[in-house]
C-alpha cells in the first residue's frame, strides 16, 4: 500500500473509470452478441426460401469477421479492466507488475487498466517486437 503515489481521490477516480469502462464493455459485447443471434435468424429465413447471392455470403462473412474482432477485442479490455478492479480491491492496483514501482497517476488516468510503469511497458513492447 505504502508503494503507490496515488492520492485516494485519484484511487476513486479510477476505479469510477474503471466501472464505468466495464458496463460500456459490457453493453457492446451484448450489443454484439444480439446482433450475431439476429444475423442468424435472418441467414436461416432466407435459407428456407432463396439461398442468399456469393456477393451477399461474402459481404455476411466480411460483417461477421469485423464483429468477431471487435468482440475479442472488448473481451481482452474487459478482462483488463476486471483484472484492475480486482488489483484494486487487493491493493496492489497501480503498482508496476514489473518492477514494483508507482505506474503513475497520468498514465493510470490515460489508461486506467495498465500493468507497467512506461519505463517497463516500452520494454516489454520492444521484447515483443523481437
Ligand atoms: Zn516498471
Amino acid at each position: 500500500m505504502t508503494t503507490s503515489a496515488l492520492t485516494d481521490t485519484q484511487r476513486e477516480q479510477l476505479r469510477v473509470l474503471l466501472e464505468q469502462r466495464k458496463e460500456q464493455l459490457l453493453q457492446a459485447l451484448d450489443a454484439i452478441q444480439r446482433d450475431t443471434l439476429a444475423v442468424a435468424s435472418d441467414a436461416a429465413r432466407g435459407d428456407a426460401e432463396a439461398p442468399g447471392s456469393p456477393r451477399d455470403q461474402a459481404n455476411n462473412m466480411a460483417a461477421d469477421m469485423v464483429r468477431d474482432a471487435e468482440a475479442a477485442r472488448d473481451h481482452a479490455e474487459l478482462v483488463a479492466v476486471r483484472a484492475a478492479l480486482e488489483r484494486m480491491a487487493d491493493g496492489s492496483y497501480g503498482e508496476c507488475m514489473d518492477c514494483g514501482q508507482g505506474v503513475g497517476a497520468a498514465r493510470l488516468l490515460a489508461q486506467p487498466s495498465a500493468l507497467r510503469c512506461i519505463a517497463c511497458q516500452s520494454k516489454a513492447e520492444a521484447r515483443a517486437k523481437h
